[in-house]
């Protein structure tokens, strides 16, 4: 009786603690790719000669740096 709840114990703990890390690494992604989806909100590839910017001003087309051609803002993921 007492191996078995012995055992049960063990597997109780090992569950709450796969459960925490598990919740720890969802959390961890979670933000990670939230704060991509951050940074690919502002960037824009131009069309004309590839180069790839972050624009941060509410620009409908965003001026390239290198050649200086107006580009179209892509959605990038979606959101
Ligand atoms: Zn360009």
């Amino acid at each position: 009786m007492i191996r078995v709840e012995l055992s049960m114990l063990v597997f109780i703990y090992l569950f709450v603690f796969l459960a925490a890390l598990f919740s720890i690494w969802i959390a961890y992604e979670w933000g990670r790719i939230r704060r991509e989806k951050e940074t690919l909100r502002y960037r824009v590839r131009c069309t004309i000669c590839a180069t790839i910017f972050d624009d941060k001003s509410n620009a409908t087309l965003p001026r390239c740096p290198r050649c200086g051609s107006l580009n179209e803002r892509l959605k990038i993921g979606g959101l």
